[in-house]
C-alpha cells in the first residue's frame, strides 16, 4: 500500500530547501545543481563555471532545462561579471544523471573554469514551453489509451495514442481540453520511491519517455483535481503552476500514423 498523501509537495518546502539524498547534493564536478526541478519560474541565477569544452559550458547549477522527455533544451545567455554575454543556442543532457552541457553559440567565447556568471533564459520562450508541456498532460486526461510518443514545441505540441479504431472527436477534444485549463487545477511536482512507483505501473502513461530517478526516488507531476488527480506521472519537465495559465488551445490536426496510432497535435488558440 502505498501513501502519496504522505509525501511533502516540493512547493512547500520553502526557500533554501535542500534535500538530504544525494540527487540534490553536488558531489561530482559533472553534476549540476537542477533548479528548474523544484522551481521552473526562476528565470536567471548565479552560477560558477566548472567545465568548458568543445562540448558546452557546465556550471555548478543552472535554471537551463536540457532536452528531455519531448521538451526541447533552453536558449538564453550566460552573462559574464565583464558584462560579456555568451548566447546559448541549446541545452543538452551529460553524461553524468544530473550533468547539463549549456551550448554556445558557434564562434561564442569560451569562459575559464572558475568564472562567475549569471544565467538567464529566454523566459518567453520557455514558459510558453511550460504552457504546452503542461497541456499536454491534460491531453493525457482526455484521451484514453497508451502515450507512444510526444514533443513540445515553441507554440505546438503532439502526443502519439496507441488507440484502435478513428474514434477520437477532434471538437469533443478541445472543449474538454479547454474545459480542464479553464477549470485552473493546481499543477504540483512531487517525488515519490522507486519501490512505489514499480507498485502502481498504471502511472507510466508514456512509454517512451524515462522518468527522473536516481538515489531511489521519482519525480511525479500531480495537476489536482477537486476529486483526486486529473493527471499523475512521472515527468521531470517544466510546467505552469496552475492550468489557467495554459490559455485556449485548438486541436490543429489528429493524424493516423499506422493501424493504431493516432497523434493529436495542438496549438494556441491565441
Ligand atoms: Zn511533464
Amino acid at each position: 500500500m502505498i501513501c502519496l498523501h504522505k509525501i511533502v509537495p516540493v512547493a512547500e518546502m520553502g526557500p533554501g530547501f535542500r534535500r538530504d539524498d544525494k540527487s540534490f547534493v553536488l558531489d561530482s564536478a559533472d553534476m549540476t545543481e537542477l533548479l528548474f526541478r523544484d522551481d521552473a519560474y526562476i528565470r536567471s541565477c548565479p552560477a560558477r563555471v566548472t567545465a568548458a569544452d568543445a562540448r558546452g559550458i557546465r556550471l555548478d547549477r543552472t535554471v537551463f532545462y536540457p532536452t528531455g522527455g519531448g521538451q526541447p533544451g533552453d536558449v538564453g545567455v550566460l552573462r559574464l561579471a565583464s558584462g560579456a554575454a555568451i548566447a546559448i543556442v541549446d541545452t543538452v543532457k551529460g553524461e553524468g544523471p544530473d550533468e547539463v552541457i549549456h551550448v554556445p553559440a558557434p564562434g561564442a567565447a569560451s569562459p575559464e573554469p572558475g568564472a562567475e556568471v549569471t544565467a538567464e533564459l529566454d523566459w518567453e520562450r520557455r514558459h510558453r514551453l511550460m504552457r504546452m508541456h503542461s497541456c499536454l498532460h491534460l491531453l493525457c486526461a482526455v484521451v484514453p489509451g497508451g502515450v507512444t510518443g510526444g514533443q513540445v514545441s515553441d507554440g505546438r505540441g503532439r502526443l502519439d495514442f496507441d488507440v484502435p479504431g478513428s474514434s477520437l472527436d477532434k471538437e469533443v477534444i478541445a472543449a474538454r481540453l479547454n474545459e480542464l485549463i479553464a477549470a485552473g487545477h493546481p499543477v504540483v511536482p512531487r517525488w515519490i520511491a522507486d519501490e512505489e512507483l514499480a507498485a502502481r505501473p498504471e502511472l507510466v502513461r508514456t512509454m517512451s519517455v524515462k522518468p527522473p530517478s536516481g538515489a531511489g526516488q521519482v519525480r511525479l507531476l500531480e495537476i489536482v483535481g477537486p476529486d483526486g488527480a486529473v493527471d499523475l506521472q512521472p515527468c521531470g519537465g517544466t510546467h505552469v503552476s496552475n492550468t489557467a495559465e495554459i490559455g485556449p488551445v485548438t486541436i490543429a490536426k489528429i493524424e493516423n500514423k499506422g493501424r493504431q496510432n493516432r497523434r493529436i497535435i495542438i496549438a494556441f488558440a491565441e
